[in-house]
């Protein structure tokens, strides 16, 4: 579905992101872990094409996409992508904001496109927020809205950039559910994460990402167990 070879990327003369290769398959769960700056986020935002690369390439459904002439917007709307806060629009309802892209990207009619969220949204225990602003849910809510936003789009690959690290611990959990429901689901993601009993969960796969380095990668038992390389076991030693 993906596929990522050397991938190059810097801020100014830093590289952050260095022969970075990564293939993602129709319902792989990936996990990228590691210390704060090791480029998670970097690497998403690459994926998504929200940053200029500077060598490598990264295929998606079969095209080249790093190709300049690609267009990032026709891309984008074939992608899930939620952060760590910030995801809904202030100024619309929680339906609206679920609305928007199907609308506007996708040309769906608004009743269909409120009939289907209001369906993710009642899956979600979300259907009496429908017709409130984000300002008016708790912080778990608005990341589970965020979630079926994404969701509504049909993407065919969901990038979640540490979607639970400004919530409190115990709104965590809710939002954690959706993405176990979405993994058991079939759904395909990349997924940048400090929950670790979580990647060990969900993640088909777990790469461990050390200055800009995937330094390993490999099935979340034997990452989290038997680490091959000293960095992953310092590393993990550090958070679990
Ligand atoms: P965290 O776990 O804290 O989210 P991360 O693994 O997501 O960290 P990135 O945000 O990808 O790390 O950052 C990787 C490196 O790139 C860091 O050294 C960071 O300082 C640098 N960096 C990130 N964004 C920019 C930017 N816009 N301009 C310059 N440097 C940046
Ligand atoms: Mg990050």
């Amino acid at each position: 579905l993906l596929t990522v070879e050397g991938l190059r990327k810097l801020y100014g003369d830093k590289v952050v992101l260095d022969d970075v290769s990564l293939s993602v398959a129709p319902h792989d769960v990936i996990c990228l872990i590691g210390s704060s700056g090791s480029g998670k986020s970097t690497l998403l935002r690459c994926l998504n094409l929200l940053e200029d690369i500077d060598d490598g390439v990264i295929t998606f459904e079969g095209r080249e996409i790093s190709d300049p002439r690609v267009d990032a917007r026709a891309v984008r709307s074939r992608l899930g992508m939620v952060f760590q806060a910030y995801n809904l629009f202030p100024h619309l309802t929680v339906l609206e904001n679920c609305t928007l892209a199907p609308r506007k990207v996708h040309g769906v009619r608004r009743a269909e496109a409120e009939a289907r969220a209001l369906e993710m949204l009642e899956r979600f225990g979300l259907a009496d927020q429908a017709t409130k602003h984000p300002d008016r849910l708790s912080g778990g809510q608005q990341q589970r809205a965020a979630l079926v936003r994404a969701l509504c789009t049909h993407p065919t690959l969901l990038l979640l950039d540490e979607i639970t690290a400004a919530l409190d611990p115990e709104l965590v959990g809710e939002v954690l559910e959706i993405v176990r429901a979405e993994a058991a689901a079939g759904m395909t993601m990349v997924i940048a994460t400090h929950e670790m009993a979580f990647a060990r969960d969900v993640a088909t796969s777990v790469c461990f990402l050390h200055e800009g380095r995937i330094l390993e990668q490999g099935p979340p038992t034997q990452i989290f167990t038997d680490p091959r390389e000293e960095r992953t076991r310092q590393f993990l030693a550090r958070v679990l």
